[in-house]
């Protein structure tokens, strides 16, 4: 049996892989798997795609009997939000595709508690589509359509519910967000002025051909922040991604704070904020979280790569847990939800400055500095190859392996961490070291490895 649903759900290129006939197929599954009679919110990012996949997805879940809740343009942890504060509301389908180029779209499946589906559930979704084995209701049974656009108004209260706004508002932020024409084109711009900033907006306009920038928030894509950041002397720049559930910020003095940097200051804060002590990450975060909680007095529990693991990782930790993420800059904060949320992060970042009375430059340059190299090496036989890069890395006689997801390699100066992809035939390597030349060096011998050479 075929596999519908990647590492971020049903994901492609619209009206070539993601035909309109597929997501009514797809939304057909998932209303089957759910019975009849719930009710399914849906959102969606800016894309082009956006209306028409959606108008699919509606109808086949109207078609197998729910009544669906339209929240009209949302960052993907709004719907996520408004899943888990409506108890009437059972699931939620977001039709995104992140930070993927524009021509790409996708449907991701949201599960009764805000947080991605499990395994399980995408499991028995995708054996109805394969077999299609589809529940049509009888005809008086077809679910109704609401429309609900008052959805990110309960999103930007549910945020600021969780900050000390007080000391926010005091603190007179200046602000750049950059949404990337994306779904938080309404949503950050009035989260920061209810929290009394003066923002300034960047490509504000919700259009799903992006025409201010590509999507994904690399430092590449969204370098231009820094001058502006230093030119208009704001408190920082923030930039999304398409459906905002991440946020990459940019310091006072216009430097690019990587997403594990974040999370590190952010982990830091709020153990000493809140006196919990655990802070969960998957194995791919670099080593400045630990060392950032270690000296805060907590404790790193790392997990497999992927946010809805790490968000139940969480959850099953309950309430020792103060902080999570990945190192993309995707945070979730528990008081709020468990998934990753780019306005949640807006807003602990500025509780962070206000309460420690730090500039976000001070907070960085408080951490320890590595160099991070990322890289990915196809393979037709990966279980090969990942035997061979093993033997590899324990003849290196490392400090500590971790084998929860590849197999990671720990040293006093840095790591290695040779991973499968699920869903691809590819193997990730991740090399950090407090050197970039051995970084540079351990990388090249681990690829030579996978290589054959
Ligand atoms: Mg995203």
């Amino acid at each position: 049996m075929g596999r519908l649903f990647g590492t971020n759900g049903v994901r492609g290129v619209a009206n070539e892989e993601l035909t309109p006939h597929l997501a009514l197929d797809v939304s057909l599954a998932i209303g089957t798997f759910l019975g009849k009679g719930k009710t399914v919110a849906v959102g969606s990012d800016t894309r082009v795609s956006g209306s028409a996949i959606k108008s699919a997805v509606l109808s086949g879940l109207m078609a197998t009997g729910h009544k669906v809740v339209d929240i009209g343009i949302i960052p993907t942890p709004g719907l996520q939000y408004f899943v888990k504060k409506h108890d009437e509301v059972f699931a939620g389908v977001m039709i995104t595709a992140s930070h993927n180029p524009p021509e790409y779209n996708g449907i991701k499946l949201i599960w009764t508690d805000g947080i991605e589906a499990p395994r399980e559930v995408e499991e028995k979704v995708e054996e109805i589509y394969f077999r299609r084995a589809f529940n049509l209701v009888h005809w008086n049974e077809i679910g109704s359509l609401v429309n609900y656009p008052e959805a990110y108004h309960e999103y930007i209260e549910g945020v600021l519910s969780v900050v000390d706004t007080q000391a926010i508002r005091e603190r007179e932020f200046h602000v750049i967000v950059d949404v990337g024409n994306g779904a938080a084109y309404k949503t950050s711009p009035e989260l920061l002025s209810r929290l009394n900033a003066n923002v300034i907006t960047l490509n504000a306009q919700p259009d799903g051909r992006f025409p201010g920038r590509m999507p994904e928030p690399t430092y590449e894509n969204i370098k231009y922040l820094s001058d502006i950041v230093k030119e208009m002397g704001a408190d920082f720049a923030v930039a999304h991604d398409g459906d905002a559930d991440r946020a990459i910020f940019f310091d006072d003095k216009g430097r690019f704070i990587g997403g594990e940097y974040l999370l590190a200051m952010l982990s830091k804060y709020v153990i000493k904020q809140t006196g919990k002590r655990i802070v969960v990450t998957p194995v791919s975060s670099g080593r400045v979280v630990e060392d950032a909680v270690k000296s805060a007095g907590g404790e790193v529990i790392y997990t497999k790569v992927g946010s809805p693991i790490v968000a139940r990782k969480m959850i099953e930790l309950g309430d020792k847990v103060a902080i999570g993420g990945e190192e993309n800059g995707g945070i979730i904060y528990p008081p709020h939800q468990y998934c990753r949320d780019g306005a949640m992060a807006i807003a602990l970042v500025m509780e962070m400055i206000s309460k420690t009375g730090k500039k976000l430059s001070q907070l960085y340059d408080e951490l320890p500095k590595y160099y991070i190299i990322k890289t990915k090496v196809h393979v037709e036989d990966k279980e090969k190859m990942m035997k061979r890069a093993e033997e590899f890395l324990r003849g290196l006689e490392a400090r500590e392996y971790i084998t929860i997801d590849g197999i990671k390699a720990v040293f006093d100066d840095g790591w290695i961490l040779v991973r499968p992809s699920g869903t691809e035939p590819i193997i990730r390597v991740f090399v950090e070291f407090n050197s970039e030349e051995k970084a540079k060096r351990t990388v090249e011998e681990v690829l030579s490895i996978l290589k054959g050479e």
